[in-house]
């Protein structure tokens, strides 16, 4: 099962990634985790995208892409994988296809987790992690909107886009995106 778990911040993407990971046993891929692992280490990755990170900027494609390149050959990855986080320029999508073409991975589906902006903004509210005050989580909404919105275009026009409803109980969500796994 090769899916990518697609929304704004706090729509439970994390949450959710790790119950269908736990039941298809297949490992979730966040680049948002990779990153804040590398800030931990004090890499000059880390570093570097910690401050942008910290602004509720996007950290550059070619760091990202370099990251999925890695990750997705390695052996847990066969039989698939669930990406939280990535792509979220059309850049990423774009590049993401390209290799998913060289590692001959089929039938990739984006599922969307909806939630309406004034609930996303309550969650993050309550979080508490360094980059979800509030005048940052409007920006990364607002980079959300601007630059990852226009990934979903491009998995519409490949008949690869589903969406659910994220505005309800957790187990609700994912009952929600097994039913569009079984086919
Ligand atoms: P997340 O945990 O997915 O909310 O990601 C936290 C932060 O890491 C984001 O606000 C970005 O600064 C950075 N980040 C994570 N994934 C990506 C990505 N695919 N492209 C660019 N920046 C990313």
């Amino acid at each position: 099962m090769f899916l990518i778990l697609f929304g704004a911040p706090g729509v439970g993407k994390g949450t959710q990634s790790e119950k269908i990971c736990a039941k298809y046993n297949i490992p979730q891929i966040s680049t948002g985790e990779i990153l804040r692992a590398a800030i931990v280490k004090n890499t000059e990755q880390g570093r570097k995208a910690k401050i942008l990170m910290d602004k509720g900027e996007l950290v550059p494609d070619d760091v990202i892409l370099g990251i999925i390149d890695k990750r997705i050959v390695q052996d847990d990855c066969k039989n698939g994988f669930i990406l939280d986080g990535f792509p979220r320029t059309l850049r990423q999508a774009r590049e993401f296809s390209v290799l998913l073409e060289k590692h001959k991975i089929p039938n990739f589906r984006c599922i969307e987790i909806s939630v309406p902006d004034e609930v996303i903004l309550e969650r993050l509210g309550e979080r508490g992690r360094d980059d979800d005050c509030r005048e940052t989580v409007l920006k990364r909404l607002r980079i959300y909107k601007d630059q990852t919105a226009p990934v979903k275009e491009y998995y519409k026009e490949k008949n690869a886009f589903y969406s659910v409803d994220g505005n309800k109980p957790i187990e609700e969500v994912f009952n929600q995106i097994i039913e569009l796994l079984v086919d």
